[in-house]
């Protein structure tokens, strides 16, 4: 039987074994998928020593996705986002990539096909690990101007030294200009989860045609999202990220491309629920 686990600290909250145990099952695989709690400690030996432990490969979350890129050979995405949460044995040799890149891009290209032609100029609130991931994805799908805004604005400066002059930081007072001219928002930040601040945004400037993008999914509909429908704006929602970017892990352990269903989306947003 193959294996493969989400590895994080703590791990309780961690939506991905039932996200992989419905594929298992649904592709009728000899296989499993476990959580593991391991302390930062005890990270190291944890993911240098995954066969013992019986895996071939492994997620990887909160707190150790920059350890697990340390440790790893990262592919060029994991790289240039600066933290992997994806792990695999090729031949004998751990490697790393980071899925939330393409989980973000599969989200849009599913949710509104051909967005990243329409999307012009972008804002990306926040400027903390996703945005790195998020920031990596729309210059990958050829987006030129990446307004990041961030509380820190010093932090969205990291993001211009990283990712180059497609990067334009600015603070929250810049917002109300920034929105009537941009095609594609996306947020980042904590801001409007549930036990967070709420984010409250004037979605007013924004033109029409614009696409909005929560990464919070909890909740599901977040008041972000609720203002952006209220305007007829086009949206994709957390959850939809959350579900693409457990495809590649997936395929690269089990050999199996498995697919966003809505069968398996009903089933997560059930459990979001309770
Ligand atoms: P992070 O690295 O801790 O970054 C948090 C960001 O939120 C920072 O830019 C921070 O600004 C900003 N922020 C936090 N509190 C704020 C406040 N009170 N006012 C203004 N800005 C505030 O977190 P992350 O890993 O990027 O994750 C961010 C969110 O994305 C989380 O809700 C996470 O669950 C979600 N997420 C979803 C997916 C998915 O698959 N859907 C994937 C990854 C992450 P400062 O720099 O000023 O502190």
């Amino acid at each position: 039987m193959r294996a493969a686990c989400v590895i994080g600290w703590p791990i309780k909250h961690s939506r991905s074994p039932l996200i992989h145990g419905y594929w298992i099952k649904r592709h009728g695989l000899d296989a499993a998928y476990r959580s593991e709690e391991v302390a930062p400690e005890a990270f190291a030996d944890f993911i240098h020593n995954l066969p013992s432990h019986g895996y071939v490969g492994a997620n990887i979350t909160i707190p150790h996705k920059e350890m697990a890129l340390e440790l790893s050979e990262p592919d060029d995405c994991a790289r240039a986002v600066g933290a992997a949460n994806t792990l695999w044995l090729a031949h004998g040799r751990l490697r790393s990539t980071n899925t939330d890149v393409e989980g973000f891009t599969a989200n849009l290209d599913d949710a509104v096909p051909g967005w990243a032609k329409r999307a012009g100029e972008a804002i990306v609130l926040g400027a903390g690990g996703s945005a790195r991931a998020v920031v990596y994805g729309l210059i990958e799908r050829g987006i030129d101007r990446i307004n990041v805004v961030n509380r820190t604005v010093d932090r969205a400066h990291e993001l211009r030294r990283r990712f180059g002059d497609a990067v334009q930081p600015a603070d929250w007072t810049a917002l109300p200009g920034l929105l009537a001219r941009c095609g594609l928002l996306v947020n980042t930040t904590s801001l409007g989860m549930a036990g967070q601040p709420p984010l409250v945004i004037d979605l007013s400037p924004l033109p029409a045609h614009s696409i909005v993008t929560d990464l919070v999914y909890a909740p599901l509909k977040t008041s972000l999202l609720a203002a952006a429908e209220a305007r007829r704006l086009a949206t994709a929602d957390g959850l939809g990220m959350l579900l693409h970017q457990a495809v590649r892990g997936f395929e690269l352990w089990f050999q199996v491309r498995p697919r966003v269903t809505a069968e398996l989306r009903e089933l997560v947003e059930t459990d979001l629920k309770k």
